[in-house]
């Protein structure tokens, strides 16, 4: 339980990896702070599940990641309720599927606002508190898609890179501050999120269900496996270990080989 007396919030964290993040983090002892949004009291059996498993305090917090008034009040309740943050994960995501032309202007402010904006207003309400602690572990949620493109996610595309580049400049900023800024990019991971795009992955290129699945996510994920929201969190618990002190400015891929080819 090396997190223990470490407090960490996760953004995006009742569902898929957001969730998972939150269980490592509270296996290892760390009070949580999760986010998002769903049915309350699904929300709360989670809350309470994480208490049970780390035996400190979890809290839930409905901050929307649009909102940045609202993300800064949500790091400054974790300050005074849990301590820290010592750790921060920038997790919330939405997907749109459509090609350019017919991209309705509205989700590409939501995907840049949620998937790539709350990240910065993240780091600038906790980064002050981590370099008062002199330590910190921030870590961000891009995605294969930070470093290739797919036709039809351009909102996604352009904010996961953009995720890329402010995870390189956060780490050269706070490097001598003790506080480590990375981002890890998964393959696909099977969680609602992918799940909710493959209808609209069908409409777009005219596909069966079975033939998203496996000539269009699959196709691209060398191990013909889906990534698992627990490979993903093992991955963000190394990162908050003394041993990764040195792993900073790093952009690192779960995707089964995808980005390799
Ligand atoms: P998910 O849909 O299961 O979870 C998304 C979470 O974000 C939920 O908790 C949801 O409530 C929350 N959220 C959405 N809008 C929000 C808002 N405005 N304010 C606060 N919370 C909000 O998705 P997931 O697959 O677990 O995705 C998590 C992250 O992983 C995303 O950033 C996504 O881009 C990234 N990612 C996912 C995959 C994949 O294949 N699933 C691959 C690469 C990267």
């Amino acid at each position: 339980m090396f997190l223990k007396g470490k407090s960490a919030i996760v953004t995006g964290s009742t569902s898929g990896i957001g969730l998972a993040y939150a269980k490592a983090f509270a296996a290892e002892g760390a009070s949580v702070m999760i986010n998002g949004f769903g049915d309350a009291a699904a929300i709360e059996q989670e809350r309470a599940a994480l208490e049970a498993t780390s035996g400190a305090k979890a809290l839930y917090d409905a901050a929307d990641m649009t909102k940045a008034e609202a993300i800064e009040a949500m790091v400054k309740r974790c300050h005074d309720e849990l301590g820290g943050p010592d750790i921060i994960v920038n997790n919330a995501g939405i997907q749109h599927v459509a090609p350019i032309d017919e991209f309705p202007a509205d989700k590409w402010d939501a995907i840049i606002a949620i998937n790539l904006t709350s990240a910065f207003h993240m780091m600038h309400a906790a980064i002050p508190y981590m370099k008062a602690a002199k330590w910190g572990r921030i870590i961000s949620t891009a995605s294969a898609h930070s470093l290739v493109a797919s036709p039809n996610k351009s909102a996604y595309v352009a904010a996961k890179h953009g995720i890329a580049g402010l995870t390189k400049t956060a780490a050269l900023e706070v490097a001598t501050h003790g506080i480590t800024v990375n981002a890890i990019s998964p393959g696909y991971v099977w969680t609602p999120l992918v799940e909710n795009q493959i209808p609209d992955t069908m409409k777009a290129r005219g596909l069966t269900r079975e033939q998203v699945m496996n000539d269009v996510l699959l196709a691209a994920q060398p191990t013909k496996e889906f990534v698992t929201p627990e490979q993903v969190a093992a991955l963000a618990v190394f990162l908050c270990r003394d041993e990764a002190k040195s792993i900073t400015g790093a952009n690192m891929t779960v995707d089964g080989g995808w980005t390799a080819a």
